[in-house]
C-alpha cells in the first residue's frame, strides 16, 4: 500500500515526530512511503524508505495527485501549515479534490492521519 507523505515547512518537525512515534507502522512491509522533495529528505534522515518526488512548489503535490488519479496512492498523509501562505496552493487544492474524487483517505492533520492509521491496523 502506497502512502503519501507531505508536510508544509511549518510542520515538518511534527510530521517526524509523528513518524517517530509510529515507527511500527511505517516500517511494515506492505507500506511504502512516497514523499515531497523535502518531506522525503526529512523522513530519509528520520531513517524510512521514502520515493522522493519533486518539492511541493516545484510540482510534488502535483505528482502525488496525479498518483492518486491513477489509484497508485492510497492513502495521503497532508501536515498542512494553515497560518502560512503557500505559492503551490492551486496544486495542494488539486490534491485533495482528487483524494475526494478517487475516494482516497486524506489527513490534512496529525489527529486525523493518527486515527487513519490506526484505522488502517484495525482492518487487518
Ligand atoms: P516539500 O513540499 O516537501 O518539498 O517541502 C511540501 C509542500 O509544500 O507541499
Amino acid at each position: 500500500m502506497e502512502i503519501a507523505i507531505i508536510a508544509h515547512d511549518g510542520k515538518k518537525a511534527e510530521m517526524v515526530q509523528f513518524l517517530n512515534e509510529h515507527k511500527a507502522f511505517f516500517h511494515q512491509d506492505h507500506i511504502t512511503l512516497v514523499s515531497t522533495g523535502t518531506t522525503g529528505n526529512k523522513v530519509e534522515a528520520a531513517g524510512f524508505k521514502v520515493k522522493k518526488l519533486l518539492s511541493g512548489p516545484l510540482g510534488g503535490d502535483a505528482q502525488i495527485a496525479g498518483r492518486v488519479a491513477e489509484e497508485l496512492c492510497e492513502m495521503v498523509l497532508f501536515f498542512r501549515d494553515p497560518l502560512a501562505k503557500h505559492p503551490h496552493e492551486p496544486d495542494v487544492l488539486m490534491l485533495m479534490r482528487l483524494c475526494d474524487v478517487h475516494d482516497v483517505p486524506l489527513a490534512t492533520n496529525p489527529a486525523t492521519a493518527l486515527l487513519l492509521i490506526n484505522g488502517l491496523s484495525y482492518l487487518k
